[in-house]
């Protein structure tokens, strides 16, 4: 006799660098949420391994994926930090977060990073676009000059 807990683990593909437990049974509808008997599996999950989840809060997915049931990998939250967690990736990309250097390869450090207008500028890039104006005016100025 299969118990409960054996037939939900016999739907998990672990992953073994992310370390999630992926469910390779059906989904619900079309959510990208696992489907375990007419519950979503993640929820099945934690309450499985972690204890009930407290009335009114959400499971949250820290890995972001969907399909992952690994209850270490979930946390119980109210509506308004999953909802804001889930915009989180979407204004991190509007501000280009993941890069760490500008297109010259100058670091996005404290130092040398400004925020002009929502956008990073590198501070580098800046002073050699300064410099640079210099000199042309500079070389314009003798051209003019000797003319
Ligand atoms: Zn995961
Ligand atoms: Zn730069």
């Amino acid at each position: 006799m299969i118990s409960f807990k054996e037939s939900f683990m016999a739907k998990i593909e672990e992953d073994p660098i992310r370390g999630c437990w992926n469910w390779i049974a059906g989904q619900v509808g079309r959510s990208g949420y696992g489907a375990f008997r007419k519950s979503r599996a993640h929820r099945v999950a934690y309450e499985m391994f972690r204890g009930p989840i407290p009335t009114g809060l959400e499971i949250d997915h820290l890995c972001r994926n969907r399909k992952c049931v690994n209850p270490w990998h979930l946390e119980a939250v109210t509506r308004l930090i999953n909802v804001r967690r889930g915009l989180a990736p979407k204004v991190a990309g509007q501000f280009n977060r993941n890069k760490t250097h500008c297109p010259r390869g100058h670091p996005y450090d404290d130092e040398n990073t400004r925020i002009y207008q929502g956008r990073r500028q590198c501070r580098a890039c800046d002073r050699e676009k300064t410099k640079q104006r210099y000199w042309e005016r500079k070389r314009t100025k003798l051209e003019q000059d000797n003319g």
